[in-house]
């Protein structure tokens, strides 16, 4: 995710105011999603085969998170579940019902894989965040029943939150069929395997390998420049823009940077699509979606760091729920980077920026509270407001990442390569990356426990 923050806006404000075991190689289960979007709504069923996390489980639990939206309050129906074909006990649970318990039969006690199917309806909204409808295009993101990771013994049931990116996903295999009214074009990342065409209506076939989660966006107004990419194909989806090659040659150049600088794009597509948007931009499995109308530098920022979220977030995923900062803090650095080295514009101008913002931050917080520590390691609800947030996660989380760097005579780029193929569509924590400097015998875990989990304020001049 990215949003811009102004200085000047900070200086206004006042204030009111470890993770343990590390990544396995998982199974990576099978998800089918059939659905029809008309006249504002999304019908359509999920079926996973589904690796059961642990032996002798009773229940699984999924996260519904249109549920979790306000806005959504009763849009969101689940029509039917069943689990191997026959029919289950299920119900919702949690405060907003964003949670489905499906009970599972007495034989599951001993199969490795099941099949749970989900019929379900949603009735979209108008909305500019990750599902709604947006002016002229249709965000379709979050919108289908997700199995909550498992963690430690049991299912994480982590609730939807405002601020951040409240997800905490595993990866799957996805095949998707999707109909809607021909006159609408499809934005995704997915491969196109088919489309079939029948009267006023077109559906495709598609898929999408180990990846987190499938979301696309729809508009009777998309146009679209492509381009081939190596053996991928890049795509452009806007309704609106003068210099439509010159974005999509800006998305080659920051896809092909990070390729070379972290390793090997890991989807077969990519494509990035514009919306009204709440926020300047958002990420998704092999797919971003960029705000309409921003100018060229605030488009070529925001693209950059949701490009970088695909080595960073998507291919490789944290728990985003309880470590935020790894994500943004880490994508934010990267852009520095990109910027740094395409256009001259050297990386002390950024690192000002975020020192500013985070010692002015920091500075209100102690005239409050004298021991105020700026720990970024937390789960979102640990943040008091949105600004502590975006202060702690982005300009902090960048700024530690830079001291990393400098920590390493500027060779993080080196560990991040290797961590990127060690864990590539895994779910990791901070071990994990402390571990692959381990292995190249350096160490960063004090760094980590100073700065990180302890909050040291540790930028302040
Ligand atoms: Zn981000």
């Amino acid at each position: 995710m990215k949003k811009i923050i102004c200085i000047s806006l900070i200086f206004s404000l006042v204030f009111a105011v470890g993770c343990k075991k590390s990544s396995v190689k998982k199974q990576i289960s099978n998800c089918e999603i059939i659905v029809e979007y008309l006249d504002g709504a999304i019908k359509g069923s999920v079926e996973y085969e589904y690796f059961l996390p642990s032996r002798g489980i009773k229940k699984v639990i999924f996260n519904l998170y249109p549920n979790a939206f306000k806005e959504y309050e009763g849009c969101f129906t689940i029509k039917k579940v069943s689990v191997d074909k026959n029919d289950v006990e299920w119900q919702y649970i949690g405060e907003t019902s964003q949670f489905l318990s499906i009970e599972l039969p007495k034989r599951a006690d001993s199969a490795e894989k099941i099949k749970i199917f989900i019929e379900f309806e949603c009735i979209l909204k108008e909305c500019k965040q990750r599902l709604g409808i947006a002016g002229d295009v249709v965000n379709i993101a979050f919108f289908y029943p997700i199995p909550c990771a498992f963690n430690n013994g049991e299912y994480l049931m982590q609730p939807y939150l405002e601020i951040g990116d409240p997800f905490c996903l595993d990866f799957y295999n996805f095949d998707i069929t999707f109909t809607l009214p021909s006159v609408f074009t499809i934005a995704s990342g997915v491969t196109v395997k088919g489309i079939d065409i029948l009267g006023e209506k077109t559906t495709y076939f598609c898929n999408l390998k180990n990846a987190t989660n499938f979301a696309c966006s729809l508009s009777e107004k998309y146009h679209v420049v492509s381009k081939k990419w190596g053996d991928k194909r890049v795509n452009y989806y806007f309704t609106q823009d003068e210099a439509p090659e010159s974005k999509l040659e800006l998305i080659i150049n920051a896809l092909d940077y990070f390729n070379e600088k972290i390793g090997s794009y890991a989807y077969d597509n990519f494509s990035v699509a514009t919306s009204d948007y709440l926020l300047n931009g958002m990420e998704y499995s092999a797919f971003c979606v960029i705000k309409n109308g921003l100018n060229n530098i605030n488009f070529e920022n925001a693209v950059v760091h949701e490009i970088a979220h695909q080595w960073i977030g998507q291919a490789v995923c944290f728990n985003e729920y309880e470590s935020g900062y790894f994500d943004e803090g880490l994508t934010e650095f990267l852009t520095a980077l990109y910027l740094a080295d395409t256009k001259k514009e050297g990386l002390e101008k950024r690192i000002n920026y975020a020192k500013i913002l985070f010692n002015t931050f920091v500075s209100e917080q102690c005239k409050k509270d004298k021991n105020y520590k700026s720990v970024i390691k937390k789960g979102l609800n640990e943040f008091c407001d949105e600004m502590e947030y975006q202060i702690l996660a982005y300009e902090k989380g960048f700024l530690f990442f830079n001291h990393l760097n400098d920590k390493l005579n500027g060779e993080l780029l080196k560990y991040l390569t290797a961590f990127y193929k060690k864990h590539i569509f895994e779910r990791v924590n901070e071990d994990d990356f402390i571990n692959v400097f381990k292995s190249k015998k350096k160490s960063v875990k004090a760094e980590f426990d100073k700065i990180v989990f302890f909050g040291d304020n540790y930028f302040v001049a």
